[in-house]
């Protein structure tokens, strides 16, 4: 090679390593500028734009591993966002299924659509435990179990689910306590008598042409003086307040002796109240001084108005006069049938009358005015009437 050509040789490859270095600094400058143009997007999170913008970077420059990166990142985010999207979709539409499939193509990567996915898991998660601790308290157990199960489902574990199930099927066991709306029985209770008797007539029962008087004068304590009608309502308010004490309902045909109801009136208000027991309170009077004791009255099996109910008011007669003579320690002046007795027959439902004791005697006279000794009838009256009731529903 001549000298001079070599020198142009130099000269030239000089100036072409020169050009090419001095081409490639602006070129470097310039795919900066679009790297930075990229990592905008990506930090305004636009990652469907930093795909395509990357795509063109890419393809003018193949071999720049940086803008390949770049471009494999923006895809992933975009795809992961996707997903996402798809996910919150799903979930509005609340097609839980489907919301976890979508969330599984949420990228590892993607630390902020991990998050979200945490967020809408729980979200899930609520939804299914809430309804199951709701079906659960109505006692819907199975529903409650079948709603967990489909949550257990989309999770490979979830301790706490697993132990809601259990709580739920160990109160399954529990039998229900048959919740019964407690209906009060009826008692009405009839202090015999009142302050003036009343003559005018009633017939003694249904169709009866025999007549009686509305309401009778009553007997009167031979050693107390003590009225009939006022003893009648003393004991009778004692054993309405020990039966209210006991759950009845009570109602009384008097509360007051300036009344005037007549026995059959008094017989139609039991009947009326649609009453459990009918129960009248009387103390005895005889001639025979010596006479004393408890006596309870029943119709008989002849009665023309209620022998169909003799049997009961029998019943509820004899129960009532063995309570009261356990409770009193009084003699027994028996449990009979007597069908003369107004209140007993004009009654529908199971009545009886309860004579407490001889006012003509002196001794249960003023035995009957204590205080000690009624509450002692009162007891007997509650414990008869209980055990009646008892006996009668199964
Ligand atoms: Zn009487």
């Amino acid at each position: 090679m001549k000298r001079k050509q070599s020198i142009s040789v130099i000269l030239f490859l000089f100036l072409f390593v020169m050009s090419v270095a001095g081409c490639g600094s602006d070129k470097r400058e310039e795919l900066n500028r679009k790297l930075e143009e990229g990592e905008v997007l990506l930090s305004q999170e636009k990652y469907d734009e930093a795909v395509i913008f990357f795509e063109g970077l890419f393809n003018a420059h193949q071999d720049s591993i940086s803008i390949m990166e770049k471009l494999d990142y923006s895809r992933v985010m975009s795809a992961s966002r996707q997903h996402l999207d798809e996910a919150l979709r799903l979930l509005e539409e609340e097609h839980y299924q489907e919301v976890y499939e979508a969330l599984s193509g949420v990228s590892s990567i993607d630390e902020k659509g991990q998050l979200e996915k945490d967020k809408i898991f729980s979200e899930i998660r609520s939804v299914y435990v809430d309804r199951a601790e709701k079906l659960s308290d109505a006692r819907l157990f199975k529903t409650a179990m079948k709603e967990l199960d489909e949550y257990l489902a989309f999770v490979t574990t979830d301790f706490e689910v697993e132990e809601m199930k259990t709580d739920i099927l160990a109160k399954s066991m529990i039998p229900l306590e048959p919740v019964v709306e407690e209906v009060k029985k009826i008692i009405v209770i009839n202090p015999g008598h009142q302050a003036v008797q009343d003559k005018e007539k009633e017939p003694l029962g249904p169709d009866s042409t025999k007549l009686k008087n509305r309401v009778s004068s009553g007997t009167r304590g031979v050693a107390s003086g003590v009225y009939e009608y006022v003893l009648n309502l003393q004991v009778s308010l004692k054993l309405r307040d020990e039966l209210v004490k006991a759950g009845y309902e009570v109602i009384m045909t008097r509360t007051t002796h300036e009344v005037s109801i007549s026995n059959r009136e008094r017989a139609e208000m039991a009947n009326e109240k649609g009453a459990d027991l009918f129960i009248s309170i009387h103390a005895n009077g005889s001639e025979n001084r010596n006479k004393k004791g408890i006596m309870t009255i029943y119709p008989s099996k002849e009665n023309p108005y209620v022998s169909h109910l003799s049997d009961e008011f029998l019943k509820l007669s004899t129960v009532l006069h063995e309570e009261m003579i356990k409770a009193s320690g009084a003699e027994s002046a028996g449990v009979q049938a007597m069908d003369n007795m107004v209140t007993l027959n004009w009654s529908k439902v199971p009545a009886t009358i309860v004579e407490l004791g001889y006012m003509s005697n002196n001794e249960e006279d003023l035995l009957l005015n204590t205080e000690e000794y009624q509450d002692k009838l009162v007891v007997g009256l509650v414990n008869g009437i209980n055990r009646y009731l008892d006996e009668k529903t199964p």
